[in-house]
């Protein structure tokens, strides 16, 4: 094992073979040692500074059935909205007011949606808030949508690669849903110059060792500017609601590895572990993480985004708490900073 560990933290390289052994070698001990790195390696680069990202869920209409998701089309156990351009500019506008310098648009994959419709957006908030950089999270779309999105100001664009083993793909989404297709869309994005993100879950019903190892491969040699993980939390009304959840310690412990990788990442401490731990969103900071995506869509939208059971949107979640959260964060010897945060080659 050391000798995967000392490989790991001088060449940020590994086999998928010690990938697979490093994280089935996972206890207190180990984990303690590559977080000790990470955060060595986090506070060379981006020192205390922990960035926010304004989370706006614009809208939980989807076409599609991922067996995870609770706001599959399948679901019809809730209301479905969708916010009006007004009312995400409205957003941005509350946002920067609380110092967010990065506004995240995610949602389904709404066919309202147009590029035409999402070009003029994306541009009306450039235009408001030239400082500000617009991440968009809104699914597959073709190499085309990309560019125009792109060239309409949009910055970065997150897309969870979600597995990075094409047979476990193919068991969290349906047929119509490749593992190809992610991959490809993610290579449309990067050629196409945003600042891109992938990321899976953790503790995915299905998820072998192999698959992580795939998944740690996958970052390493795809290097990706952001990477959002997060434990699996089942929801109630979807396919896989009796699996159990994913580990909070285990995510914590794969966030240093992904830090060790890449050590410029943007790196999320995710709402879910938030969701899953009172102080998930500490203990991913303290194991490398570097970003935080507090809530900024108006309050009736935030109980129908529900991807997961109990998901959190109130308290440190929420930006209207930001004062909260800037003082745990502090309390752990890190500082939120009023910044776009970009990432830092
Ligand atoms: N439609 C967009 C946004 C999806 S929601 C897209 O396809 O990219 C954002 C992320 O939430 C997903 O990529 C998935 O990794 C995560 N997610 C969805 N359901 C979840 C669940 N039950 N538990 C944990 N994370 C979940």
């Amino acid at each position: 094992m050391n000798k995967i560990i000392s490989k790991l933290i001088k060449e940020h390289s590994l086999t998928l073979n010690e990938y697979q052994k490093l994280t089935c070698g996972y206890n207190e001990e180990l984990a303690a040692v590559l977080r000790d790195e990470a955060v060595r390696l986090r506070k060379e680069i981006y020192g205390n500074a922990v960035y926010i990202r304004g989370l706006i869920e614009i809208s939980n209409i989807c076409k599609n059935d991922c067996l995870y998701c609770g706001i599959r089309k399948s679901n019809g156990l809730f209301e479905r909205y969708r916010l009006s351009s007004d009312e995400i500019l409205e957003c941005c506008d509350y946002g920067y007011t609380l110092g967010f310098r990065t506004f995240v648009l995610q949602g389904g994959e709404d066919g309202f949606f147009t590029d035409e419709y999402l070009c003029e957006l994306v541009a009306k908030i450039k235009k408001e808030h030239p400082d500000c950089a617009v991440t968009l999270s809104l699914g597959e779309r073709s190499e085309e949508s990309y560019k125009k999105l792109f060239h309409a100001g949009a910055d970065r664009y997150l897309l969870r690669h979600e597995t990075a083993d094409s047979d476990h793909y193919s068991k969290l989404h349906p047929e119509n849903l490749t593992f190809e297709n992610r991959i490809s869309c993610l290579e449309s994005l990067k050629k196409t110059g945003f600042q891109v993100g992938c990321g899976f879950m953790v503790g995915s019903p299905y998820q072998t060792p192999e698959a992580i190892a795939k998944d740690l491969k996958f970052i390493e040699e795809f290097k990706p500017d952001m990477c959002g993980i997060g434990p699996f939390i089942p929801h109630k009304d979807t396919p896989f609601r009796d699996y159990p959840a994913g580990s909070v310690d285990f995510t914590c412990f794969l966030l240093s590895i992904i830090r060790i990788i890449k050590p410029d990442i943007l790196l999320p401490s995710t709402t879910a572990l938030g969701t899953l731990s009172e102080n998930g969103r500490e203990k991913g900071i303290l194991s490398g993480a570097n970003v935080v995506m507090p809530n900024l869509s108006p309050e009736e939208a935030r109980s129908r985004y529900m991807l997961y059971n109990n998901k959190l949107n109130t308290g440190v979640e929420s930006a209207e708490k930001l004062e909260e959260l800037k003082q745990r964060i502090n309390a752990i010897g890190y500082e939120i900073v009023t910044d776009r945060g970009d990432i830092k080659k």
